[in-house]
């Protein structure tokens, strides 16, 4: 520990993943400053749905996605859309999603993402009881319903989520409107999936950590980094108007983070698939997140109304928000709830970038050729659930102690034939 005091972290990126890891490598004895040019969870982690998914163990590159594409692409406020402009520029991601297809490589992807959400939970248990932050975790369970879809195709989804041990229950109508009794009775089963939590204001639970990071002794910068240049003793981290150095650096920048690897030499076809929510102000008496099979997007009770999100967008990290995509949300969610004369009133609408990989894996892990640079992003639809999980894996990274899981799935050089990262040796369970 006391060797840790000396040596001086520089964090750059303060969403989700950034803010665990700074608390995590501070709370561990290192010296951490967190970098953000716009502040605070101001990127995807502002406006996410604040589920802990952790039932989400599959990878979305499935061949039974291509039947679903041509119809999601001739509707232009669908769940998903290509803007023609960025078609080219995001051909390589789509590429890599195709190949990611392929059954073995289906099945390793859902192995690796099956152990990092196994650890999620436990890892955010592990973080916030120790600043007695336990109630930000919510834990209700969550729903999966089903409203047109056949009972086969139900149990089909319910068996695999079994057998790679996800903690699930299949409800009928009945049993579901004990549970959540302002659903329509249009939905004729559910799946209520138990391990898992949600946040009744995703920002704040952000913002929680954060205060906890800078009770701790570590330093917000609000600064952008434009260059990470590795010396023979340390790191400079160049923004506009300063040089920072650090002896270590872990790059948590969710969807940007591509422009600051590429300098260094790491090719990633690391891409944004956009989301949007719309806030109505009241809960209408829901309890726990209830997603739709049918209609792709979720709706999650929070202490500021109902937030209705969901959608895939590649358009991009310039282009504006298209605020007709979150409207369109509204419709859905209405459709759901069993008062047909509600009036759901938009409150506000928000997109954010999710940072997104075509394996539905994040890249954690050391980079290959610059020892002492970590790597912490790609978390896709998943960063909320894995913050405190990344962050303790790249805290004993960070540490030079063997980490809770293999990190080799989750290796930068996966996408190139660049040299492999070092190997990480699991620790005996
Ligand atoms: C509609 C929607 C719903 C979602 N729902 C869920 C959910 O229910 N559960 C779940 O687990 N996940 C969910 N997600 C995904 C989740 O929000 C993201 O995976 C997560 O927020 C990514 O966190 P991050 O810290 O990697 O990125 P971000 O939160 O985007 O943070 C990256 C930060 O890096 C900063 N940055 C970038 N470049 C630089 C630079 N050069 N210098 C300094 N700072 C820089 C940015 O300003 C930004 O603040 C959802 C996403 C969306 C869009």
């Amino acid at each position: 520990m006391s060797d840790n005091k000396t040596q001086h972290i520089g964090v750059v990126g303060a969403g989700v993943i950034g803010i665990c890891c700074a608390l995590n490598l501070q709370r561990a004895g290192f010296k951490v400053t967190l970098y953000d040019e716009n502040g605070l969870a101001q990127g995807c982690s502002k406006g996410n749905a604040g589920h802990f998914a952790t039932e989400q163990v599959f990878p979305l590159a499935h061949p039974a996605l291509l039947k679903k594409l041509p119809a999601m692409l001739f509707n232009p406020l669908g769940p998903l859309r290509i803007d023609w402009r960025y078609i080219i520029k995001a051909l390589p991601w789509f590429w890599h999603f195709g190949k990611n297809m392929q059954s073995k490589i289906y099945k390793a992807n859902t192995s690796a993402l099956k152990a990092l959400n196994q650890e999620a939970l436990s890892a955010y248990e592990n973080l916030l009881n120790e600043f007695n932050l336990g109630h930000l975790l919510t834990k209700k369970g969550s729903l999966l319903t089903f409203e047109t879809t056949p009972l086969t195709q139900i149990n089909s989804l319910y068996n695999s989520f079994k057998e790679q041990g996800v903690a699930v229950e299949l409800l009928n109508s009945e049993q579901l409107r004990i549970l959540e009794p302002n659903l329509t009775t249009a939905i004729s089963y559910a799946l209520l999936f138990k391990d898992v939590a949600h946040s009744v204001d995703p920002h704040l639970f952000c913002l929680n950590l954060a205060e906890q990071f800078s009770a701790l002794g570590g330093q917000f910068c609000q600064q952008k980094i434009t260059s990470i240049v590795q010396t023979d003793k340390d790191f400079t981290l160049a923004s506009k108007t300063h040089n920072f150095t650090a002896d270590k650096v872990v790059i948590a920048a969710g969807a940007w983070s591509k422009s600051l690897l590429t300098p260094l030499g790491y090719k990633i076809p690391l891409d944004t698939e956009r989301g949007y929510h719309c806030m109505v102000t009241s809960n209408y008496g829901l309890s726990r997140p209830v997603a739709s099979a049918e209609r792709s997007f979720i709706m999650t009770p929070m202490s500021q109304g109902l937030r209705i999100a969901g959608t895939v967008e590649f358009a991009g990290l310039e282009r504006k928000m298209n605020a007709k995509r979150a409207l369109a949300l509204l419709p859905n969610a209405k459709a759901m709830l069993n008062d047909t004369t509600v009036d759901l009133k938009p409150n506000s609408v928000w997109m954010g970038c999710r940072p997104s990989l075509p394996d539905s894996l994040p890249v954690i892990g050391e980079a290959p050729s610059h020892s002492n640079l970590f790597l912490a992003f790609g978390h896709q639809h998943l960063g909320l659930t894995q913050g405190a999980i990344t962050a303790e894996l790249i805290t004993s990274l960070c540490l030079k102690q063997p980490t809770k899981i293999d990190l080799t799935p989750y290796c930068i050089s996966r996408f190139s034939t660049q040299a492999a990262c070092s190997s990480h040796i699991p620790l005996a369970q």
